[in-house]
Parts: structure tokens; sequence; C-alpha cells
């Protein structure tokens, strides 16, 4: 397991000891599966017991997921939003953009508004400049000079 994953995975549930022999520390395989040295039972953390389900339930909702493999909303949110898990195609609707609530697959925003986000941050940059470039001219010469800049 990589330093990166563990940290990820410090406030999610990992298996501490097999499930079916009590060795603990089973070995990480990778993408939330843990295998025991001792027996070879296979185990999942919380992301292993939803992306599993994913895979075998195309078009789950968050709150099935969440029902049948008892990991919280919170947490499936939370791997959504890391992008780490993205619901399969024409699965129902799992996330929802923060600013209208349009139906995302992944991510914080729908495209729409992640371009309106994009443009308000160029916006305000662009507001910035324009303030430094007057603090420069006396009186009306920076009004006009950013007229003209705009044409
Ligand atoms: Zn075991
Ligand atoms: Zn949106």
């Amino acid at each position: 397991m990589n330093e990166e994953d563990r940290i990820v995975r410090r406030n999610i549930h990992v298996p501490l000891t097999c499930e079916k022999c009590g060795k603990a520390n089973p070995e990480y395989k990778g993408v939330g599966e843990y295998k025991c040295a001792e027996c070879g039972y296979t185990m999942y953390d919380d992301f292993g017991l939803v992306r599993n389900y994913l895979e075998a339930h195309a078009g789950a909702t968050q709150s099935e997921v969440s029902r049948e493999t008892g990991v919280a909303m919170d947490t499936i949110r939370q791997f959504l939003k890391e992008d780490r898990l993205e619901i399969v195609a024409g699965s129902n609707v799992m996330m929802t953009c923060e600013i209208c609530n349009a139906p995302i697959r992944s991510g914080r925003y729908c495209p729409a508004c992640a371009l309106a986000v994009e443009k308000r941050i160029q916006a305000e940059k662009a507001a910035e400049h324009k303030k430094a470039l007057q603090g420069f001219g006396k009186g009306n010469q920076g009004e006009s000079g950013a007229i003209r800049f705009r044409r």
C-alpha cells in the first residue's frame, strides 16, 4: 500500500484483521481489496465495497449503495467528489451540481456551472487588473483607456 492511499483511507472502514481466521493486517491488494496471508480470504474496505457494488449493480442510487454496502452516504459522496469513483453510464442520478442541482456523475459542478465558475474567476482577475491599471492614470484617463482596451 502506498502512503497516499493510507492517508486517503484514514477515515474509512478498513479490515484490520481477517474476517475469517482473525489474523491481523490483511495484505492490501489495490482498489479497496485486501487478502489474508494466512487463509487467502478476500476482504474489502469501504471504497472496495462501494466499487464492487456499483460494478455489479449499474444504475444503483447513492442511497441504495449506502443501504446495501453499509457504507455511510457521506463516505460515498466523498469518493465521488474525489473522482475516485464514477457512476457508470446510464445509472440513476447520484450526484447533483452544487450550484444548480443538475445531475452530474462526478466532481462538484455540472459542465455549464463549471464553465460559469471559470468565467467568474476570469472576470474577477480582469477586474483586479483593470483596477491596478486605473491606479496609474489620472481621473478619466484610466476610464477611456479601459474603453479603448475593450474594443
Ligand atoms: Zn485469514
Ligand atoms: Zn450546475
